[in-house]
């Protein structure tokens, strides 16, 4: 599920967005950040991180009623309820 690409910045109101990534970025996502549409975010996935980041301003949020946001959400939180009880791997 992709998230929803908001149309600008709620800060200053620029339409020059990216896209967070987190993890490990393919080969294909290196090619969309040197396109400038993706950042890299760091290899490390948590709750209430930002998913986009303003080109302009550097502003950096997250949109809560993003459905696939809160799919991801509620994954996160399987995955800690349940096999994944180590946090300090990686
Ligand atoms: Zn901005």
């Amino acid at each position: 599920m992709e998230l929803r690409k908001p149309k600008n910045c709620p800060q200053c109101g620029s339409t020059k967005l990216a896209q967070i990534l987190y993890g490990r970025p393919t080969a294909e996502a290196l090619e969309a950040v040197e396109r400038g549409e993706f950042v890299l975010g760091g290899c490390f996935v948590l709750p209430d991180q930002p998913d986009w980041e303003c080109q302009s301003c550097r502003h950096q949020w997250f949109d809560a009623d993003d459905p696939a946001r809160i799919e991801w959400e509620k994954l996160l939180d399987d995955l800690r309820n349940g096999t994944l009880d180590d946090e300090q791997t990686g």
